[in-house]
């Protein structure tokens, strides 16, 4: 796989946005499926065989939920993580991983799989890097849960999805990640769409938290995005 390129972490959001109907069941090949742990401290189960993935899921997972907790929403719904090494042939070369929201399932790649994009954001792939990679996927299974509208636009799911993503992220990696995609916050609420969201995923994920951060009511905004005041066309 290459290295950071346009359109890897759009492939995260599309596939499961537009074809998660189609999706087969991702089968680990040729090895027996692990058996499920359920996290500490969140209503979350884990299926994965390292159990360093276990830890990184969950932790990446109450991250998120944690953080949209404190904004209003509903986190108590069941998550299922199932961490696999390589993703069903259907899915886009780029892709992590992707959600089922049908069955509140979360399927990521592991992280010595996912390491060999070598970078992310324009980064080094971490332990840090790949749990906020499992709180974008959270993320996006609860809007999901707290859309006041049935068929919300790709880009107010990666508004939420890659905000809560950047926020839950520890501070000297965000940092590195601003520093190494520098550029302003989208000023107006047009300038936040699924063309330019599908020009550069990683981009507008970027763009969007520093949308995000210097709004002094952030929190609001993301509640707006929820009940399709905003991002909504
Ligand atoms: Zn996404």
């Amino acid at each position: 796989m290459q290295a950071s390129r346009p359109g890897k972490l759009g492939a995260l959001a599309v596939v499961a946005m537009l074809f998660m109907a189609s999706v087969p069941r991702p089968v680990a090949a040729s090895q027996p499926e692990a058996d499920p742990v359920r996290c500490n401290s969140v209503n979350v189960v884990v299926v994965a065989r390292a159990m360093q993935d276990v830890e990184s899921a969950c932790a990446g997972a109450e991250k998120a939920m944690r953080f949209l907790g404190s904004l209003g929403l509903d986190v108590s719904g069941e998550v299922s993580i199932q961490v696999l090494p390589e993703l069903p042939k259907s899915m886009w070369q780029s892709a992590a991983g992707y959600y089922i929201p049908s069955e509140r399932r979360i399927v990521i790649l592991t992280y010595s799989a996912f390491r060999e994009f070598e970078t992310w954001f324009e980064v080094t792939i971490d332990a840090a890097l790949y749990r906020s990679l499992i709180a974008h996927e959270v993320a996006h299974l609860f809007a999901d849960d707290n859309f006041w509208m049935d068929a919300p636009t790709l880009h107010a799911h990666e508004y939420i999805a890659y905000v809560t993503q950047l926020v839950t992220m520890p501070a000297e990696l965000r940092e590195r990640v601003l520093e190494a995609m520098p550029g302003q916050a989208y000023e107006r609420d047009a300038h936040m769409n699924t063309m330019v969201y599908m020009l550069n995923p990683m981009r507008f994920g970027v763009g969007v938290y520093r949308h995000y951060l210097e709004r002094r009511d952030g929190a609001d905004y993301i509640r707006a995005v929820l009940r399709g005041e905003v991002l909504h066309e």
